[in-house]
C-alpha cells in the first residue's frame, strides 16, 4: 500500500495508474474508519484497477463550535483496514499541505443545501463541496464512492458534478448498520452506555414508519413526521436537530396535505432526522419509492 503525504507524492502515483491505463476508484473519509467506510472501499475494489482512499479530517466543514478538535483519529488502525480491503493509494495530507494558503474560492451548491444538515450547519456542505472538488481534482478518479448514511452530502456532491461537469461517476453505497440498527459512525465512540441504547430509536422508528406506510399509504407527511418525532421523544433524552420529510434528491418540501401516495407518485423520498446525544450529533435516514406498496430503497 503506497502512503502518500503529499499532493506531489499522490500525483506521482496517479499518473503511474493513467500511464498503465488504469481505472481509478475513490473512496474519499475522515478516517476514524469502521465497517461502513469498508463497505466503500470493497465496492471500490471490485469496481476498478486502483483504490484510492483519503483520510482528511477537513476543518473547512465544521462550524465554530462543532467538534473538529475532538474528532477521533487512529492512523494506526486506519490503514490496517484500508490494507485489509485491498486499497492501494491511501492519501493522509496535513491541514497545511491541503490548504496552504486560505482559499479564496468557495463551491456553494444552492437549493439542496437548503434544509437538513445543510440548515443547521451553515457552511458546512460549502466546505465539503471545496474539499472533495480538491480531491477529485488531484486524484481524477472515474469513480467517487459515497455512503447514503449522508444522503444530503450525495445529493450535493451529484449537483456539483452535474454543474460542473465533472468526469466522476458517484457510486451510493447503502447505510452499514450495527446488529441492533445503529447506523455506523466514527462519533458513536462518544455515546454514553444510555444514550448507545437511546439512539437505537433513529433507525427503530424509521423501520416502524416503513411499516405503517405499508399498511396505509394515506399518511401524509405531517403525520409520518410527527410519528418519528413522537418515537424520539417518547424513547430518548435526546435534543431533535430535525425531522424531516422531502423529496430525493431535491431535497425540497412536500407542499401540500395530501397522502404520501398522491405526494409522490412513483417518486423517491426521504426520511432524515438529527439528533443530538449530549454533545454528540447523530444523523440517520431512510428513503422511500412510492409505488404500488411504499418501498424502502
Ligand atoms: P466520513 O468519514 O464520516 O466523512 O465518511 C466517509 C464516507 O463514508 C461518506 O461517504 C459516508 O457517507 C460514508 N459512511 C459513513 N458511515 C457510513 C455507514 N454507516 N454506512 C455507509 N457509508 C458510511
Amino acid at each position: 500500500m503506497n502512503i502518500c503525504r503529499t499532493k506531489q507524492q499522490l500525483r506521482l502515483a496517479i499518473r503511474d495508474a493513467q500511464k498503465h491505463q488504469q481505472t481509478i476508484g475513490f473512496v474519499p473519509t475522515m478516517g476514524y474508519l469502521h465497517e461502513g467506510h469498508a463497505s466503500l472501499l470493497r465496492e471500490a475494489r471490485s469496481d476498478n484497477d486502483v483504490v484510492v482512499l483519503s483520510i482528511f479530517v477537513n476543518p473547512m466543514q465544521f462550524g465554530p463550535n462543532e467538534d473538529l478538535d475532538r474528532y477521533p483519529r487512529d492512523e494506526e488502525r486506519d490503514l490496517a483496514l484500508a490494507a485489509s480491503c485491498g486499497v492501494d493509494i491511501v492519501f493522509l495530507p496535513s491541514v497545511e499541505e491541503m490548504y496552504p494558503k486560505k482559499p479564496l474560492t468557495t463551491i456553494k451548491v444552492e437549493e439542496v443545501t437548503s434544509r437538513l444538515c445543510g440548515a443547521s450547519r451553515p457552511g458546512h456542505f460549502d466546505g465539503v463541496g471545496l474539499v472533495v472538488s480538491k480531491l477529485f481534482n488531484i486524484v481524477q478518479p472515474q469513480r467517487a464512492y459515497f455512503g447514503m448514511k449522508d444522503a444530503q452530502q450525495v445529493a450535493v456532491i451529484e449537483q456539483m458534478v452535474q454543474d460542473l461537469d465533472m468526469n466522476v461517476d458517484i457510486v451510493h453505497c447503502p447505510i452499514i448498520r450495527e446488529p441492533d440498527g445503529l447506523a455506523l459512525s466514527s462519533r458513536n465512540v462518544y455515546l454514553s452506555a444510555k444514550h448507545r441504547m437511546e439512539a437505537t430509536t433513529l433507525s427503530k422508528s424509521l423501520n416502524k414508519l416503513h411499516h405503517q406506510l405499508k399498511d396505509n399509504n394515506k399518511m401524509t407527511s405531517d403525520e409520518c413526521v410527527a410519528f418519528i418525532t413522537n418515537e424520539i421523544i417518547t424513547n430518548t433524552s435526546g435534543e431533535i436537530d430535525y425531522v424531516e420529510l422531502l423529496h430525493y434528491p431535491s431535497l425540497t418540501a412536500v407542499q401540500d396535505r395530501l397522502s404520501i401516495a398522491e405526494s409522490f407518485e412513483n417518486q423517491r423520498f426521504i426520511v432524515a432526522v438529527a439528533v443530538k446525544f449530549g454533545t454528540t450529533r447523530l444523523i440517520d435516514n431512510a428513503l422511500f419509492q412510492v409505488g404500488e406498496v411504499i418501498e424502502r430503497v
